[in-house]
């Protein structure tokens, strides 16, 4: 689409961006075609104005962590993605807190808090997000998620404003919150409540839940995590292999023999490869048991 209003406008306040970014760089599917303009904003003030700005002039837009839970399309994204890893400083405060941008990885986070003989956040080592990403997500594992430690974030509204919700106001249950549901806020920072602890057991901890992930998980392939929600009272990858599916592969797109909860790009996948065998999965899932799989990945795009 025809984005020379943004362009002017980033061009003025002296934003960086570039055009027809392709989203393959920006994925950890490694998936994506061109986004018209990928944004990378320095602040939490150029954030707001860009999102204000856009927003008046209906110009779509994208917020981007790490791309770790997103499939985008082929044809790549309308308008601008705009990405905060910028926004990744991080605070030690109030009694045994920590305030971080929504642009920190949370494996950075994960090691602060650790460096600080904090505890709490150990479920979220190996979650290959920026906490922007995880608060959007809820992200969880290993029977914690952010739910259990985040105690507010400031986040930027439509027109541009910033605004502090609390924990109950981030309505966050099993991958969903308030961001997610209404798509209307942007996260730039959070803060959590964590608990003094032993740093070797919260290192152990983190290293004991790596080496289940690494025991478990295709991490030796692109992917975007889980393909599909928790459907209740069972598991989607159990469900999956009971189906005959592992192995399962179109295109590019395959799903995991190692873990049937993955699809993972096994060379040159497509993100229409991808779509083809989630389709392809649920539709046979559900015949064969009648629960209907519902994908935790996002997909964005044309
Ligand atoms: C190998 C692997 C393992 C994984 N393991 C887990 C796991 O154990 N548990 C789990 O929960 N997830 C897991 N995931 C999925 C993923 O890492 C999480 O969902 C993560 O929280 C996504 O963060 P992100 O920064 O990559 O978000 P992105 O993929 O970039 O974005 C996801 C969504 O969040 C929105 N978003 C991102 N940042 C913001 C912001 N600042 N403000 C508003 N909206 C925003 C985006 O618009 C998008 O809709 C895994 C993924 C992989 C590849």
């Amino acid at each position: 689409m025809d984005c020379s209003l943004l362009k002017e406008f980033l061009d003025n306040e002296g934003i960086v961006y570039h055009e027809n970014e392709p989203m393959s760089a920006h994925t950890t599917f490694k998936i994506g075609g061109p986004a018209d303009l990928f944004v990378q904003p320095a602040s939490e003030n150029a954030l707001s104005k860009i999102v204000s700005f856009c927003n008046e002039r209906e110009i779509p837009f994208h917020i981007i962590g790490n791309g770790s839970n997103l499939l985008v399309s082929d044809l790549g994204v309308d308008g601008a993605v705009i990405h905060v890893g910028a926004l990744s400083d991080y605070s030690v405060g109030g009694v045994n807190e920590i305030t971080c941008g929504s642009g920190l990885r949370l494996s950075l986070l994960c090691s602060y808090a650790l460096e600080n003989g904090l505890t709490g956040l150990e479920f979220a080592w190996g979650i290959p997000g920026f906490v922007g990403g995880a608060v959007y997500m809820n992200a969880g594992a290993y029977d914690s998620e952010i739910s259990n430690v985040i105690t507010e974030c400031r986040c930027i509204t439509a027109d541009g404003k910033f605004e502090t919700l609390t924990l109950d106001k981030m309505k966050l249950g099993y991958r969903t919150s308030i961001f997610k549901e209404k798509k209307n806020r942007v996260i730039t920072s959070a803060k959590f409540q964590l608990y003094p602890g032993d740093p070797e057991t919260i290192r152990s901890r983190m290293d004991e839940l790596m080496l289940r992930r690494k025991s478990k998980q295709p991490l030796e392939y692109p992917s975007a995590g889980s393909t599909f929600k928790r459907p209740t009272g069972n598991f989607a990858g159990t469900l999956i292999e009971m189906c005959g599916l592992k192995g399962f592969t179109i295109g590019g797109a395959q799903v995991s023999e190692k873990h049937a909860g993955f699809v993972i790009n096994v060379g040159n996948a497509t993100a229409s490869d991808v779509k083809r065998v989630i389709e392809a999965v649920a539709e046979k899932v559900f015949l064969e048991t009648s629960v209907k799989l519902e994908p935790e990945v996002e997909f964005i795009g044309r």
